[in-house]
């Protein structure tokens, strides 16, 4: 069984390699203070927090799927998960912070866009 939340699992590589060559330097598996969660990227200073959700553990829309066997318990574990994502946002939002949440199915490039874009935002 695999663990929920890898640590640096290859499209996450591929983010931070991105972002890095963009010249941003953030902080990884930050540990979020009250939350009592990591967040995959984070720049501390600017209050944005990266999250790097897997197609399957996540739910994703456009890949996730439903394992027919112990249907039940993967339903109740993938639901878990995706209200856990929402509670961490809610959590983070009420703490200052601004949450992108990134699918790994994501294009690496276009998910740093993402994230240069709520970096630069903070700044300004
Ligand atoms: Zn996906």
């Amino acid at each position: 069984m695999q663990r929920q939340r890898q640590r640096d699992t290859m499209p996450e590589l591929a983010l931070r390699s991105v972002l890095h060559r963009d010249g941003l330097r953030y902080r990884v598996h930050y540990p979020l203070l009250g939350v009592r969660r990591r967040a995959d990227i984070a720049f501390p200073r600017l209050r944005v927090a990266v999250f790097c959700d897997g197609c399957f553990w996540h739910g994703c829309p456009e890949h996730g799927t439903w394992p027919k066997q112990n249907a039940a318990w993967w339903r109740q574990k993938i639901e878990a998960n995706k209200a856990r994502d929402e509670d961490t946002n809610a959590r983070l939002k009420d703490a200052g912070w601004r949450v992108v949440r990134i699918w790994a199915h994501e294009d690496p490039v276009e998910a740093a866009n993402r994230v240069a874009a709520e970096v630069s935002r903070r700044r300004a």
